[in-house]
């Protein structure tokens, strides 16, 4: 399973990538760590890849321990 705690919460990669793009995603990769620190409580951060839409592909990232993310579109 790749469900992991983010804020609280057990979350399946299809809601991690709801939580960061706002609405769900037509697919969704494995969560997987980040290698990087949240910058605004140093806590871990978790990515996943998704497709917002047939023709994108974006890699999200999100905090475990708070409400910070971000993402990057290619
Ligand atoms: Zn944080």
């Amino acid at each position: 399973m790749s469900n992991r705690v983010v804020e609280g919460r057990m979350v399946t990669p299809e809601r991690l990538a709801e939580l960061i793009e706002g609405e769900r995603p037509m697919e969704a990769t494995a969560i997987e760590d980040a290698d990087r620190e949240c910058p605004d409580c140093g806590g871990n951060v978790i990515s996943v890849g998704y497709m917002p839409s047939v023709t994108a592909f974006v890699t999200g990232y999100k905090c475990q321990d708070c409400s910070w993310s971000d993402r990057d579109a290619q």
